[in-house]
């Protein structure tokens, strides 16, 4: 059973991109980045900020997610970098590197494929 925690921009989540239902629905629906699960005992554990500019709360905020859901049994096997913090972050080199350097599961740049490929056309 693979369980998901999704990485995501604190400045954007819920208040840009609404409900975050954009990567819950690709989770949901296993395209993009989820695709990898299709056929696959998958859930979602968690949609995770990153703790606010410049990030320097991340992994103090992946420890805290551990720690919370370790009662329940619950045990995180991948994380998935949403992608409002990978197309808007400017810290997010430092970020990704320290979440790929703590987590000790498999992080996955990318989530779901919905962005409009234009505005007005
Ligand atoms: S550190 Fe990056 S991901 Fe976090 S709020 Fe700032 S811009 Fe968004």
């Amino acid at each position: 059973m693979e369980k998901i925690l999704i990485v995501g921009c604190k400045k954007t989540m819920d208040d840009l991109c609404i409900a975050c239902s954009r990567c819950m629905v690709g989770f949901n629906r296993k395209v993009g980045e989820f695709s990898r699960y299709e056929g696959k005992d998958t859930e979602l554990i968690g949609i995770l900020n990153c703790g606010d500019c410049p990030g320097a709360g991340i992994v103090n905020r992946l420890v805290q997610i551990h720690l919370w859901n370790k009662p329940l049994d619950e045990k995180i096997t991948k994380v998935h970098i949403a992608n409002c913090l990978l197309d808007n972050c400017p810290h997010k080199e430092a970020l990704i590197a320290k979440i790929k350097n703590k987590a000790g599961v498999e992080v996955i740049e990318g989530t779901h494929p919905f962005a409009p490929q234009s505005i007005f056309a």
